[in-house]
């Protein structure tokens, strides 16, 4: 990386292919070696990274990804799976939904498309819980397309870079897709690298709350450094939530404990083994359920939503088991 470098003035900036050049630079030399970048995996593999990359850290997906891929590599062989291993392997990823939203989408690919991903953005959104964002990623970094990926830390990089201000919370505006597009490399394998790379920058050194500038490729060229980083720590996304004695804890709890119920079993017993497939889906009695967590009411009703949400199925004796079909 640079040593520390001297901001210039905001007069010599706005230029993206000056940016490009030490950006990519730095990218090639710095690039976390993640194993569904550089084509090593299929366009299904580059959709299952970015659905488990949301809202978890990368470094935290790499396991989880490499054991979902070896047991379902494509499609077809996650719809044949039954929810109730799909809930397993998604683990302590968080957001469990996004495990059977990930399978809803699985079943419409192999189902309706010959188990081949859409190579277009209208038909990857039509997809179950496809998004802009998943869409344009997997256009760029799957296909190789043209198209900006607008993400939390590509908007906070380019509006650092080329407009001097902090980037907004909340959804993307308007203006900032403008940006991204009109910055975004004409040529179709640079737009991929630009964007892996500025994303890369955002995640490693243009980070939030901590930009390391004196170690970043394009400080010589960041109006948001020239200006003296005007806003920098008050930002205005949310605080982020606590964890401990969250509904999401409590519902994590209880996922866990069925997650670990010994496969093959079906009376309940409360002993907890290690995770693994579950032919026979065993269940939790509900007098061992409630000695998951103390404040009942609070318990009960993260039951209710898990089961709301599809995640778990309430027996009729009122035990608890991951879903079955
Ligand atoms: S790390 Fe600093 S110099 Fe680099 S893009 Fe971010 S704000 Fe600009």
């Amino acid at each position: 990386m640079n040593d520390t470098v001297e901001p210039l003035a905001a007069a010599s900036v706005a230029d993206p292919s000056a940016v490009a050049a030490p950006l990519f630079a730095w990218w090639h030399a710095n690039a976390r070696d993640l194993p569904w970048r550089f084509g090593r995996t299929t366009p299904w593999g580059v959709l299952v990274s970015e659905v488990m990359s949301q809202q978890t850290q990368m470094s935290r997906v790499v396991p989880y990804w490499r054991a979902w891929m070896d047991v379902w590599p494509d499609a077809a062989a996650l719809a044949a799976a039954s929810p109730a291993e799909v809930i397993t392997a998604w683990g302590r990823l968080g957001y469990p939904r996004r495990a059977l939203r990930l399978q809803e989408c699985a079943r419409v690919v192999a189902g309706e498309c010959a188990d081949e991903l859409p190579r277009s953005y209208d038909g990857l959104t039509a997809l179950p819980g496809i998004g802009d964002y998943t869409a344009s990623a997997v256009m760029s970094f799957a296909f190789g397309m043209r198209i900006a990926v607008i993400d939390t830390n590509i908007r906070r990089v380019l509006s650092r870079v080329f407009t001097g201000v902090e980037s907004l919370g909340g959804s993307a505006k308007p203006a900032e897709r403008d940006l991204a597009n009109r910055v975004l490399p004409a040529d179709a394998g640079e737009s991929v690298t630009w964007n892996q790379a500025v994303m890369e920058l955002g995640a490693l050194v243009c980070t939030a709350k901590s930009p390391r500038c004196d170690v970043c490729p394009v400080s010589g060229l960041c109006m948001f450094l020239a200006a003296g980083r005007p806003g920098l720590g008050e930002r205005r996304t949310r605080p982020r939530q606590r964890f401990q004695g969250t509904d999401r804890q409590v519902r994590g709890i209880v996922l866990d404990a069925l997650r670990r119920l010994p496969a093959g079993g079906g009376d309940g017993g409360g002993d907890v083994g290690a995770a693994g497939t579950m032919p026979g889906v065993p269940s939790l009695p509900r007098a061992q359920a409630r000695q998951l967590w103390a404040d009942r009411a609070q318990l009960d009703a993260c039951i209710a939503s898990l089961d709301d949400d599809g995640l778990i199925e309430i027996l009729p004796d009122g035990s608890l088991r991951l879903p079955r079909a």
